[in-house]
Parts: C-alpha cells; sequence; structure tokens
C-alpha cells in the first residue's frame, strides 16, 4: 500500500526459490553432491506461478476494463512469459518443469485474447517472438538475470504496437498469431519475495507474501491491485518527482488512490464496495503497521472517504453504464502542477 520513494529497478521474483539447494554443499575437501528435490522444486514454482496466475488475471480485468480512462492505453495479448535466466539456479528450474531451452509460457490472463486462443498452456516452450528467438539472446552472466524476461516483453509491445499482432512460435512447431486489444500501459508483477505493493509509474509490483493473497475473495484481491493501479493511472510517480514527496503530498495522492479504487473495479465488473471490505480488513488487522504512518490517513477514515465514492458509482454506472473517472472523480491534487507551463506553482 506504500509508495516508497525508492523506485523497483528489479523484478525478476524467483528470490526464495531453489537457493537452498545451491547453499547446501558445504565447503569442505569432498562435498556431498547436492540432492535435488526436483518434485519439491516443481512444486515450489508452481505455487509461484499460481500466484502470478492470479495477479495477471486480476491486473487484465483492472487495466481493461478501464482502458478507456487511462492517460496510456496500449495493445496488449495477456502474454506473460518465464526466462530460466531469470531463477537463482537455471539448471534446476529448468529439469523441475521439463525445459529444454529457457523461454516458455508463465500466464496467460483469463479474458486476454492469449488465454481466449488456448494455445498459451503454462510452461509450453517458446522458441520464436515474431522474427526473433530469445533463448538465443544472450544471457548475462550470473544468476538471477531478468533482463531477457524484460527485453522479451518489449519486443512483444513493440511488436503488438508496430503491426497489430504478434506470431509466437512453440518447440514443437507450432505457431499461434495473436491480435491484441487495449489495455491500460501497467504492467503487473509478482516480486518471488517480500510483502509489499507498489507502483513505480509503469508497473504494480505486488511481492508474494503479500496478506492479501491470503483472501479467498477476488474482488477483496482486486482492490489491492487497483490501489496500486490507480498511482499509475493518476501519474502520482511523476507529480511527486515535480512537486516533492513531502509528507502531505503522499497523503493526499494516496488518500486519490483510495478513492479511485472502487471506481477502477466497477469498471473491471467487481463489487466497488470491495475497496471498503478491503480497507477494513486490513486496517483492522494491520493498524500497528504502514497504515499508522502518518503520510497515510488512518485505516477507518480511509474506508470512509472509499465508501463515499460509492453512491458517485452506482449514479455513473445507473446513467452511463460505466464509471467515468475522467469525468466524474474530484482531485484531491492539481495534476498538472509543476508542469511549468499552466503558470501554476
Ligand atoms: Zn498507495
Amino acid at each position: 500500500m506504500m509508495r516508497p520513494g525508492w523506485r523497483l529497478r528489479w523484478s525478476g521474483g524467483m528470490l526464495a526459490m531453489v537457493l537452498a539447494v545451491v547453499l547446501a554443499a558445504p565447503l569442505g575437501a569432498t562435498p556431498p553432491l547436492p540432492t535435488i528435490d526436483y518434485v519439491a522444486e516443481r512444486a515450489a514454482i508452481g505455487r509461484y506461478q499460481d500466484a502470478d496466475q492470479r495477479l495477471q488475471d486480476i491486473g487484465w480485468r483492472l487495466a481493461q476494463g478501464n482502458a478507456g480512462f487511462c492517460p496510456r492505453a496500449i495493445p496488449a495479448i495477456g502474454l506473460q512469459l518465464q526466462d530460466m535466466a531469470s531463477y537463482g539456479a537455471p539448471e534446476i528450474a529448468r529439469s523441475a518443469i521439463g525445459l529444454k531451452r529457457d523461454f516458455a509460457v508463465q500466464t496467460a490472463a483469463r479474458g486476454s485474447p492469449a488465454a481466449l486462443s488456448g494455445v498459451f498452456t503454462r510452461n509450453r516452450e517458446i522458441v520464436a517472438l515474431e522474427r526473433f528467438d530469445p533463448n538465443q539472446w544472450p544471457a548475462e552472466p550470473g544468476r538471477m538475470n531478468w533482463h531477457r524476461l524484460v527485453w522479451a516483453h518489449d519486443h512483444i509491445d513493440a511488436m503488438l504496437t508496430e503491426h497489430g499482432g504478434i506470431a509466437v512460435g512453440f518447440a514443437d512447431g507450432a505457431v499461434a498469431r495473436v491480435i491484441p486489444v487495449e489495455v491500460c500501459a501497467t504492467r503487473f508483477e509478482l516480486m518471488g519475495d517480500g510483502g509489499k505493493a507498489v507502483a513505480d509509474g509503469q508497473r504494480v509490483v505486488i511481492g508474494i507474501d503479500f496478506p492479501a493473497f491470503a483472501y479467498p475473495e477476488e474482488d477483496v484481491f482486486a482492490a489491492v491491485v487497483a490501489h496500486e493501479l490507480a498511482h499509475n493511472v493518476l501519474e502520482h510517480d511523476a507529480w511527486l518527482d515535480r512537486n516533492g514527496r513531502r509528507r502531505r503530498h503522499v497523503r493526499l495522492t494516496e488518500r486519490e488512490a483510495d478513492r479511485l479504487m472502487p471506481w477502477l473495479l466497477a469498471n473491471a465488473g467487481y463489487d466497488p464496495a470491495a475497496a471498503a471490505t478491503f480497507m477494513t480488513r486490513w486496517g483492522s488487522r494491520h493498524d500497528a503497521g504502514i497504515l499508522m504512518i502518518r503520510s497515510h490517513d488512518g485505516w477507518d477514515e480511509r474506508a470512509e472517504f472509499i465508501a463515499a465514492e460509492l453512491p458517485l458509482i452506482a449514479q455513473a454506472m445507473a446513467r452511463e453504464g460505466r464509471a467515468d473517472w475522467t469525468a466524474h472523480f474530484r482531485r484531491e491534487i492539481d495534476p498538472a502542477r509543476g508542469l511549468g507551463k499552466t503558470g501554476r506553482e
């Protein structure tokens, strides 16, 4: 829920995985060969992928449902890849999930063109993204190298923008051509350790230990993702860069992100009231934590601010069939402030 001043540059996740095996061999003259429990490794990767799937499903629904209102929308197919080079022990991960190469399907977001095509099954090996085989891109030395994965997703985005689609080739020789739809320009990434949820303007990154992953209701978990997406679509990071990250500024941007949550949920077909449910549940259990810091309002106040949006959203939905937050959402900050050309401070 925080937006710390630092920016995330690393995202590959996977920190917690497979490292125990690598570290198991003791220093000494004849270290015993480590025994690798591939079943356990595969299960650990599977749990990570399950969590990622949940995040991508929700992120996709929010990003697509609000595409008409976001400051920047891009064509997307909802496909997320994995690269063995991003694991702590690529050779173990490769064996555990049965890959010959490095690139494979990680997730196809529910309802996305990739998912609707039916061919992007988890761990299916990929050998071509249009004309390039990402397996042949050099992996920088060292473990947990996530650069190729970023390149691959950038490349997919570029193909979709320039060519209106992309042909994806699989290791078994099959090729699928996928046509994109418009979504808000934000990537959703699961971090392999930590319990934070943050937004940096381009991405929403959620740690696998974030408590809301335990919530069974999809719309309540979606509220968390909506809060972070709100920071990006309201361009808070750039605003705070321009105007300073004073406590008052942070509080106002947090309040906006809270209040926009139910609007984003409504456009995605979720129950907008789930935003208030989330805040109440979160706040009553974690009130000794980040919500007590003074850059945020108290959780009960935050829940009230959220609840106050619900009648406005209901009216907009009844009137227009959508919750147009570009027209009906009251800003707490002046979004143009600090741009220079407005003449304002
Ligand atoms: Zn926030």
